[in-house]
């Protein structure tokens, strides 16, 4: 089975319970960044002696700092709770009962089960109680859970979650399309495979309101 065979079988209604959560330790910030980067560093240096990589090559002698530094500040940078962006809302009557569409958000992820990236698009919509956020407040959410080790179906669920919460509305769905660089790669190196999941709240339940959305972001997957 493919991952775009797997998707359909995969996203239901009971997805939710069992994979909503990042799979983090009750102690998982224990540790300061620095403290991570240091660890993460040796471990990396490891990883690259015994592979047989001379590390005294100025080429590579930056590489587990760097890569240490990336993996806590940037790629993984959102497993932090402190690193959530603020949940600014403001009032517009006049959007009642309007859908809100931010579409072509670009998705840097990285898939956990392989540590290579996920490279996509979500589009991701709401349907105002009169509480409306800033476009870019939708990118920084998606972009604040898409800097885990991630499965796509999570990453899709938890934006969702994290709208209906700012926003006080079950109205809300997302869709994300995205190459997995575990499969594009290595495996089967499928390169012109994505994978598409979805998350629909509310009235995005509903055929019709689904296909308004649908036909806005012009994505044919059939749901
Ligand atoms: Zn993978």
């Amino acid at each position: 089975m493919t991952h775009n065979e797997d998707f359909k079988d995969e996203i239901g209604d009971n997805h939710i319970a069992t994979n909503a959560q990042t799979p983090l330790r009750d102690n998982a910030f224990e540790l300061s960044d620095d403290e991570k980067i240091a660890s993460i560093k040796a471990d990396v240096e490891n990883i690259l002696h015994t592979l047989g990589m001379d590390l005294t090559d100025d080429s590579i002698k930056g590489t587990p700092n760097r890569v240490a530094k990336m993996f806590v500040k940037e790629i993984f940078g959102g497993l932090n709770p402190a690193k959530k962006p603020g949940s600014s809302t403001f009032e517009n009557k006049y959007k009642y009962g309007e859908m809100l569409v931010e579409k072509n958000i670009t998705v840097y992820s990285t898939c956990e089960h392989h540590l290579l990236p996920i490279v996509g698009r979500a589009h991701v919509a709401y349907i105002s109680n009169g509480t409306v956020v800033g476009l870019s407040k939708m990118n920084r959410i998606v972009d604040y859970f898409a800097k885990r080790p991630q499965v796509q179906e999570r990453l899709t669920i938890q934006i969702v979650q994290e709208l209906k919460r700012v926003l006080n509305t079950e109205d809300v769905a997302c869709v994300i399309d995205a190459k997995h660089l575990c499969v594009n790669s290595r495996g089967i190196r499928d390169i012109e495979s994505s994978t598409v999941t979805s998350e629909f709240g509310g009235k995005f339940k509903d055929e019709n309101v689904r296909r308004e959305f649908l036909d806005y972001i012009k994505l044919d997957t059939q749901f």
